[in-house]
């Protein structure tokens, strides 16, 4: 049963008054009819108290159809009304289920799916940067429309709160790390206010809170208990002159300490490590699962891990007992080594000779200085003094160098040198005066292809030269099969898989972070502290002098302690974690964010995870990733949550094994407009250029135009944008509408502030449509239901219809799987264009009489349709301007009705959904509206003669007319084409006989027919 006919008795007479109404004024109309609402069946269920009674005591204005609108008045009234609407469900959800925490209210919904929406949580800087509020505006506009659609939504924030610039602030300004953050967040929680981001704030954690790092220092214990928290030595910087480790970004360009500009060395500790190699392999292979992740992080991430087969091969070194293990993915060029390099850590250097010890001392002196990132120094090495044989090419004395650039804790810490086919060795040999050998020739086509490196090494993989022995002429492929063979046969080398990826080193030598729980004992060792006696929390009282090593290494009274193990004197870690590790799962505390018995429980984990769609930049697409990856795997394989491979399996879990993110989203940069001298190339600060002319920008002190271009925001290119001057001036609605119109997520976004003047025109159009909606006909009730019959339909009728289901295809699409809100939002402007047609002009002050025409448009779309559309348009405008689709709804929906009953006129479904935190006669406890793909086609097709695949002539035919099958169709097609006027002159002879068609091509279901004579 169609609900056009259903609503046949009130909606005929509507349509009557409706038509007539049309030529006075819609102000008088609403006066003139008082309609009973229809009522829809109340699901008494869901009719708790709380909000009926909520709703009737509500203090805001009303919206106004008839008034313009004021966007920073309805902002604060939205703001404030979901506010209370949250506070009031959540008592009611205390009162009535069992369970009073906060957090249980959601993902305890077994009828509903649940979806999980997460932004990356950020660093609290006290700074909202445009940046943020594009990843904010994608994930709140997900997450209101993941609502509409009836899912069980997880959309929390918090605040990734450790780290170093509170601690600099701390020696910088004299104020607690602690306070600093605190305050910090406070300012940023207001500014996602004011971008109208509905986060679950129920959920808000902050890594620095002992409630939270308690559990971070459990998760640790558990990887120590399993092996994967281990210590060793390793560089750090470290500053001489105030005696601490200082972090890269407090080593500046020169090298220097940033605060006491001594030059910083190298020095090594003990330190902490995960040992996230052990899970390399895993990490690799399930890259395959993530199947809505971008191709390109997900090839960054195989490039991290770095995996790659070849051997190790071992060199005897001459006159000593032992022996250099090196490890190569090109085992087809051993005949091409012609030395062997080691990291300055090498065992093998303890054999090297006297005469050449000073030489080698001196080296690793210089090494100790620590070069910035940007001046990275090329190979640099010593030769040893000793001699290694090839296994190979008896007689052949290799060169041992110890070398800068192979590190002691990756692989075997030694390399073998082969000049002629790998490009470091090449630039080192050359230093060292080594001529090349080339024992593989690389096909000369294609030699960019296979890479012929500029510097003269052949890179590719080719045919053996015939200085191979027995495997000249075989393929690098062939002949590095056989020379492994070769060398297990003869017990120098075997077959070795390889990763790039090394552990995670984890110490931090610094105060504001989640201390590492272990205890160090003389008789015992490093002893975990037990689980109960966690957190182990950071000692307020410290004193930041930025000198000395690590605040908390200076606090006896927090160091001492006693071994739980022997009850000995012992002391305390003093480092902290790397703030990465408290990032790693925070996506899992979110799901249970107040449990004070485990990190999350279980069963919630594992109904809540994985994470839908996560959005954050691109920068975040190697280390933060792959941490969480590992930690959420650990969890996943030592039971923490989630279900066995078999049962995942089954259930056809995607991505399953731990996996964290179902999607990511890697939002592009907030880009701004940046202005240069084009002679100096000096930035120019706004106030230095006319922008009188905006597309024309002039240069005061010259009088002619800037260089121009769209730059990452930054305060030394003077090119910011500060949200809340944006908002603040234009509205947070179509500031969303804007960010989100401009750019597709992943694309950057160039910002250009004038053309958010277009989307309030937009968003003024939409008013007028909903106030005539509202004043036109306010008693028509339609629902979700809402399906007309289009045999009854006029052809205007079919014609908003077909754009309604159009667009709510795109606009479903869009939210569910493509992201692409840009052209979302331009089928919303294209659907409200056509609703606006049949807006009768208001008539103002006699300045813009009613017209007829427009007039006699409107009259011939029936009230309960046109009510639809509007509807349909509010709902799928308000997850992206959600205060502005508040504000439609009202208007659409209680202009005349009693508060009570617009509760009523919800689907039983949407009753249910109330329940959820939010205001009762929100848009948002409405639902997302469905389409018809019957409902999208077009009723007559335009087809377009081609004659030699040039455009002749239009014919245009019902669609309900042309044959499916295709003789049939094509026939259909030439006959109609054949009785068009112009066919005598294209498709016929002198006789008026048609030609003969050697082929008939038809595109688009007819849309273009192309006759090839
Ligand atoms: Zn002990």
């Amino acid at each position: 049963m169609s609900s056009a006919l259903r609503l046949s008795h009130s909606g005929t007479r509507l349509a009557m008054l409706s038509r007539r109404a049309s030529s006075v004024s819609p102000f008088v109309f609403q006066r003139l009819v008082a309609c009973p609402l229809a009522t829809l069946p109340i699901n008494r269920r869901s009719l708790s108290s709380s909000y009926s009674s909520f709703a009737n005591t509500t203090e805001y204005p009303k919206a106004d159809p008839l008034k313009p609108i004021d966007y920073a008045a309805i902002e604060q009234k939205w703001l404030k009304r979901w506010k209370e609407g949250k506070e009031t469900a959540n008592k009611s959800a205390a009162t009535h289920a069992n369970n009073a925490t906060l957090s249980t209210k959601s993902l305890t919904d077994q009828e509903r799916e649940k979806f999980y929406i997460l932004s990356m949580f950020p660093y609290p800087s006290g700074i909202l940067h445009m940046g943020h509020v594009r990843v904010y505006t994608i994930s709140d506009a997900l997450a209101r429309a993941r609502r509409l659609m009836g899912y069980d939504v997880v959309h929390p924030m918090g605040w990734d709160a450790f780290g170093l610039p509170a601690e600099n602030a701390a020696i910088e300004r004299s104020i607690h790390p602690n306070e600093w953050t605190i305050k910090n967040i406070g300012i940023m929680k207001t500014q996602m206010e004011k971008i109208l981001a509905d986060f679950d704030w129920d959920r808000e954690l902050r890594t620095c809170s002992p409630d939270y790092y308690r559990w971070t220092q459990f998760l640790f214990l558990k990887l120590h208990e399993a092996g994967l928290a281990y210590q060793k030595e390793a560089l750090v910087n470290w500053d001489p002159v105030d005696e601490t480790v200082l972090a890269n970004e407090q080593v500046d360009s020169e090298g220097k300490s940033w605060r006491s500009g001594a030059l910083v060395e190298k020095k090594k500790l003990r330190q902490w490590f995960f040992k996230i190699t052990e899970y390399a392999e895993d990490l690799l292979q399930d890259l395959d699962r993530l199947q809505h992740w971008p191709d390109r992080v997900k090839q960054m991430q195989r490039n991290w891990i770095g995996k790659s087969k070849g051997a190790e091969f071992d060199f005897n070194v001459q006159g000593g007992s032992s022996a250099i293990h090196v490890f190569t993915s090109r085992p087809d060029t051993l005949y091409g080594v012609q030395f062997l390099a080691v990291s300055t850590e090498h065992p093998v250097l303890n054999q090297v000779p006297e005469s050449h010890q000073h030489k080698l001392e001196e080296f690793k002196e210089s090494l100790k200085r620590v070069t910035p990132a940007d001046q990275e120094s090329g190979p640099e090495g010593v030769h040893t003094g000793l001699f290694a044989d090839h296994p190979l090419l008896p007689g052949t004395k290799l060169p041992v160098f110890a070398v800068n650039y192979v590190v002691s804790d990756y692989g075997t810490g030694a390399v073998m040198g082969v000049p002629g086919h790998d490009e470091r060795d090449f630039n080192f040999a050359t230093t060292q005066g080594i001529e090349p050998k080339y024992v593989v020739t690389v096909p000369t086509s294609g030699t960019e292809a296979t890479g012929q490196a500029s510097s003269g090494a052949l890179t590719g993989r080719g045919i053996l030269t015939g200085d191979n022995g027995e495997f000249s002429g075989m393929s690098s492929e062939d002949a590095g099969n056989a020379i492994i063979d070769k060398a297990s046969q003869l017990g120098f080398g075997r077959e070795k898989t390889s990763f790039r990826i090394r552990d995670w080193l984890l110490s931090r030598q610094r105060y504001w972070g989640a201390p590492i729980p272990i205890i160090h004992c003389k008789g015992c060792g490093p002893v975990p502290v037990p689980a109960e006696d966690l957190p182990v929390e950071l000692p307020i009282d410290v004193q930041f002098t930025g000198r000395g090593g690590s605040p908390l290494k200076q606090i006896e009274e927090w160091v001492s302690c006693s071994c739980p193990k022997c009850g000995g004197s012992a002391q305390r870690d003093t480092d902290t974690m790397d703030t990465f590790v408290d990032s790693s799962w925070y996506f899992m505390r979110y799901l249970d964010p107040h449990n004070t018995k485990l990190p999350f429980s279980p069963e919630k984990a594992t109904r809540g995870m994985p994470v839908d769609v996560y959005i954050g930049g691109i920068e975040h697409a190697i280390l933060h990733l792959l941490y969480s990856r590992f930690l959420s795997k650990f969890a996943w394989k030592t039971g923490l949550y989630g279900k066995s491979p078999e049962v995942e399996d089954r259930e056809g879990k995607e991505p399953g094994r731990g996996e964290p993110f179902k999607v990511l989203l890697t939002q592009g940069m907030v880009q701004g407009r940046t202005f240069k001298d084009p002679t100096t190339g000096a930035f120019l600060h706004p106030s230095e250029v006319d922008l009188k002319d905006p597309q024309n920008p002039i240069q005061i002190s010259t009088g002619l135009p800037p260089a121009q271009s769209y730059e990452k925001m930054s305060k030394s290119k003077y090119n910011g944008v500060d949200p809340e001057s944006m908002i603040a001036t234009h509205g947070a609605d179509a500031t969303r509408l804007h960010i989100l119109y401009k750019a597709p997520p992943s694309e950057e976004l160039e910002w250009d502030e004038q053309s958010i003047v277009g989307m309030q025109r937009f968003l003024a159009k939409v008013w007028r449509i909903v106030g005539h909606t509202a004043t036109s006909a306010p008693s028509v009730v339609v629902d979700s239901t809402f399906k007309p019959s289009t045999a009854d339909m006029n052809s205007e009728e079919r014609e908003l219809w077909r754009v309604v289901n159009s667009t709510v295809k795109e606009l479903t699409v869009s939210f569910q799987s493509t992201y692409a809100f840009n052209t979302s939002i331009s089928f919303l402007i294209k659907l409200t264009n056509q609703l606006a047609t049949h807006v009768p002009p208001v008539a103002v002050s006699g300045v813009n009489p009613p017209s007829k025409k427009k007039n006699s448009k409107q009259v011939n779309i029936s009230p309960d349709l046109y009510r639809y559309s509007t509807e349909a348009l509010v709902k799928m405008l308000s997850p992206l301007a959600p205060a502005f689709g508040e504000e439609c709804w009202e208007a659409l929906r209680s202009e005349s009705a009693p508060a009570t009953a617009t509760v009523s006129a919800m689907s039983s479904e949407d009753s249910v959904r109330a329940l959820t935190p939010s205001v009762p006669s929100s848009v948002f406890n409405s639902s997302w509206p469905t389409y018809d793909e019957e409902a999208m086609k077009e009723d007559k097709i335009v087809c377009g003669i081609q004659v030699n695949g040039k455009s002749r002539f239009n014919v245009e035919f019902d669609v309900a007319d042309l044959p499916q099958e295709k003789a049939a169709q094509e026939q259909y097609l030439k006959d109609l084409a054949y009785q068009h006027e112009k066919a005598s002159r294209w498709l016929k002879d002198d006789q008026g006989l048609v030609k003969a068609v050697k082929k008939l091509i038809v595109v688009k279901g007819g849309k273009n027919v192309n006759f090839v004579l």
